[in-house]
């Protein structure tokens, strides 16, 4: 009889091969943990073991030579156990404190600011699909490493009211998250049809459905099978554009960049929150987005001087309201800025897929 082909294991490694030999031995038997200085965190177990955490930032699209430094730092001045966390930074576990100044001495030599913990502003977290994706308006990559330039005082620092997390993302429908600031492309114009190409490259059915509100029909242009949009109900997401590449909805000048506010995942003082458009029709202006970094640091300074200690962008806004809002970081308000979902049953019923 032939042998059982054992099951194939997908998902995340096992992580206790990699951790720390201390974290491992206290996994979830931790006495307290404290915030020393920016950039550092202490834990101390039941069993009296310690164990100190250091946060280096990176510039987040790192070639080899820069993961090798990276890790002989660790071998070096670390205990040789690193990880990267979800916001590109790299975490170095050390269990003797003496090694702790040394080691940041190290990385700050070599270029990485230590910080990115409690009250500061912790790295973008973002989407890459300018290097990996069919769909990408912009390089959202890019746009981190623009703004945490910037942003430098702001991560080694903990002057923030509470910890700001922010996230671009290179298209307006999928990936990225909830950020207390986030910051996504906008189209701002239909896509152009290249008409030749579209019988070839394009499954129409596919790009009809992919339609959020029906706006795609086929269409014969030139006697040749084709698709046309009815413009007035496009609501230029750029969905039709993955299956249908001649459907070109990138555009140098049409193509924008939105920031929202006030998202947050946690649950911790106030429960999670969507964040709203607060910014539109700003320049896709590569490679260092000035016009977005303005905006940005506008948000960021009027929260820092208005905020009270602990409160997450969301809770500042929800305590002065949106109009204050506006008002003290100067950004222009219309009506079409905020969706509070009131009107969610009108708006929801545009889409094609959802009815109710
Ligand atoms: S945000 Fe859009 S373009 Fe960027 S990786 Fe995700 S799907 Fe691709
Ligand atoms: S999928 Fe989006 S961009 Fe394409 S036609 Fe429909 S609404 Fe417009």
């Amino acid at each position: 009889m032939a042998e059982l082909r054992p099951p194939i294991e997908s998902g995340a490694p096992d992580p206790m091969p990699y951790m720390h030999p201390v974290m491992v031995k206290n996994y979830g038997k931790w006495a307290f943990h404290s915030h020393p200085k920016p950039g550092v965190l202490y834990h101390r177990a039941e069993s009296g073991d310690e164990i100190w955490t250091v946060k280096a930032g990176t510039q987040r699209q790192m070639d080899h030579y820069t993961i090798r430094e990276l890790a002989d730092i660790a071998d070096q001045y670390g205990d040789g156990f690193v990880r990267f966390t979800a916001r590109s930074n790299i975490e170095y576990m050390v269990a003797d404190g003496a090694k702790v100044e040394p080691l940041i001495k190290a990385l700050n030599d070599k270029g990485y600011p230590i910080g990115g913990t409690a009250n500061s502003v912790s790295m973008i977290a973002h989407t890459q699909g300018w290097l990996h994706c069919d769909i990408p308006g912009t390089d959202a990559s890019g746009v981190v490493k623009a703004l945490m330039d910037e942003l430098y005082d702001d991560f080694v620092k903990c002057e923030m009211p509470n910890r700001v997390k922010m996230s671009t993302s290179c298209c307006e429908i999928n990936c990225g998250g909830q950020a207390d600031i986030a910051i996504i492309v906008q189209h701002t114009k239909p896509p152009k049809i290249n008409h030749d190409l579209v019988a070839n490259v394009c499954e129409r059915p596919s790009v009809v459905a992919r339609c959020p509100v029906a706006a795609i029909r086929p269409a014969l242009v030139n006697g040749k099978p084709s698709l046309e949009v009815d413009e007035k109900k496009c609501i230029c997401c750029g969905a039709c554009f993955p299956p249908c590449p001649p459907m070109q909805i990138n555009d140098p000048e049409h193509s924008k960049i939105a920031i929202w506010v006030g998202g947050k995942n946690s649950n911790a003082r106030s429960k999670p929150t969507f964040h709203k458009l607060v910014a539109a029709g700003l320049p896709n202006n590569a490679p260092r987005w000035p016009e977005v970094a303005e905006v940005v640091k506008k948000i960021l300074a009027t929260y820092k001087a208005d905020g009270k200690p602990w409160e997450r962008m969301i809770d500042w806004i929800d305590r002065i309201g949106w109009p204050a809002f506006f008002e003290k970081t100067g950004l222009p308000f219309t009506k079409y800025h905020i969706d509070n979902w009131r009107g969610g049953r009108a708006n929801l019923n545009a889409s094609a897929h959802i009815r109710f």
